[in-house]
């Protein structure tokens, strides 16, 4: 008899799940197992998610989770764990594509909340959150996209708002959202010189072009591009020249959000190294019966209790008020190494099988590399967090 080690199963117990918490999930996962995992190898393949799951999800209360209900979202009694939640069950598909295309807002609109008018929020948010329309952030340039400080794309004064002229790549949803938040240049060099503007990806003078990518493939990638496009003077999403305090702590939840889906992604690949290594016989006896491939199973269950109990440290302290920003950093190393050694050693235990496309396993495997690349690398992390330590 053996025992049932299961996605849930595989979960350290964690003392900050209520009630509450738990009812999301159930709720949740019923929601994501009618509505998006049947679908999810076809979306893939297809290389888009149907318009009308922005429509379902935001019916549904997934798009407005944690948003004020001002604005259509409902936010009472949530909290950094109800985040957590929503990552683990949308990681639990198998398909990060789906969720990049669907929670581009979770990037998106943040930084028009916490720093844009009343007018602009109460404009662009509830369309948002019920799905009718999206919202990326478009910060990377091709001259780079850790530099953030150093971004070129010129915002210049102009009769009723600014022009502007540049590019952005590497763009989440830009070739389908119709607003995107951008950081441009309107002042000096380095981080002072910064704002954001909310720009229509759909005025005269922006082009946008796809990009053919490794894993993802159900969420569209854009190089956009900006010649001359004029953004009215109210589209300014805080103080001029103010921007990049707004970037900085989104990019704080980004990396919350990115460690927990990763770490949920990495326990997808335990769930299915060892539901194979159980039933697959090799040599006689079942492959989870050989010492090297329990071992390999081990090692992985070691690193994502590992991954999960700083998460959740970090969760809790981000919950209490504070920003760990050097743990932050740390800990989305730490989630998105577990998620690159136990694709590696999930992929190894199913052998020929988890090269075939169509498994959970297959798609994880091509988004390691946006993981550990996306929303901070892993270099500019270390580096990140070695500077709030003050060596
Ligand atoms: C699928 C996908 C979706 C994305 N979605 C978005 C989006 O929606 N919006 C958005 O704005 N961006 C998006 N990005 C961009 C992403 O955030 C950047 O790729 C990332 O920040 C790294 O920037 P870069 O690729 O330009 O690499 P670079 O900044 O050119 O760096 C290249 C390499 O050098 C390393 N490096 C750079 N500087 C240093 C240093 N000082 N010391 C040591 N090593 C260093 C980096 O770690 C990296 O490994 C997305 C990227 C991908 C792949």
């Amino acid at each position: 008899m053996t025992a049932t080690l299961d996605f849930d199963a595989l979960r350290p117990p964690s003392p900050h799940f209520t009630d509450a918490h738990h009812a999301w999930r159930a709720s949740l996962r019923r929601f994501v197992d009618r509505e998006i995992a049947p679908h999810a190898q076809t979306w893939d393949e297809a290389g888009a998610v149907p318009r009308d799951l922005f429509l379902k999800a935001g019916a549904f209360g997934l798009l407005g989770a944690g948003f004020p209900e001002a604005y259509g979202g409902w936010s009472e009694g949530y909290d950094r764990f109800f985040s957590l939640v929503t990552s683990e069950e949308l990681a639990r598909v198998g398909a990060g594509g789906v969720s990049a295309a669907l929670m581009v807002h979770t990037i998106g609109l943040p930084p028009l909340l916490a720093l844009g008018s009343e007018a602009l929020k109460a404009e662009i948010a509830p369309p948002v959150l019920r799905g009718e329309i999206q919202i990326s952030l478009a910060v990377t340039e091709p001259s780079g996209g850790s530099d953030v400080a150093n971004i070129e794309t010129r915002a210049d004064a102009a009769p009723g708002g600014y022009s502007v002229n540049g590019a952005k790549i590497f763009i989440t949803g830009g070739m389908t959202s119709r607003f995107a938040v951008a950081a441009v240049r309107t002042g000096g060099p380095g981080l002072s010189g910064v704002s954001l503007l909310l720009l229509d990806l759909e005025a005269p003078g922006v082009s946008r072009t796809p990009l053919a990518k490794q894993g993802w493939w159900a969420s569209d990638t854009a190089a956009l591009h900006f010649d001359n496009v004029f953004v009215p003077q109210e589209r300014l999403i805080g103080q001029e020249n103010g921007g990049f305090a707004g970037l900085m702590a989104n990019f704080n939840n980004e990396r919350l959000g990115l460690a927990a889906g990763a770490a949920a992604s990495a326990r997808v690949c335990l769930e299915e190294a060892i539901a194979w290594a159980q039933l697959r016989r090799t040599f006689g006896k079942r492959l989870a019966d050989h010492q090297v491939i329990r071992h390999k199973i081990v090692a992985m269950l070691q690193r994502i209790n590992a991954a999960n109990a700083y998460l959740e440290h970090c969760a809790y302290r981000v919950q209490g008020g504070e920003t760990p920003v050097a743990d932050l950093c740390l800990l989305k190393v730490q989630a998105t190494e577990t998620l690159e050694f136990c694709a590696r050693e999930a992929s190894q235990i199913l052998g020929g099988a988890s090269y075939l496309r169509g498994s959970r396993v297959e798609r994880i495997y091509r988004e390691v590399r946006v993981n550990a690349i996306g929303g901070g690398s892993e270099e500019i992390m270390r580096d990140l967090a070695a500077r709030q330590l003050r060596l």
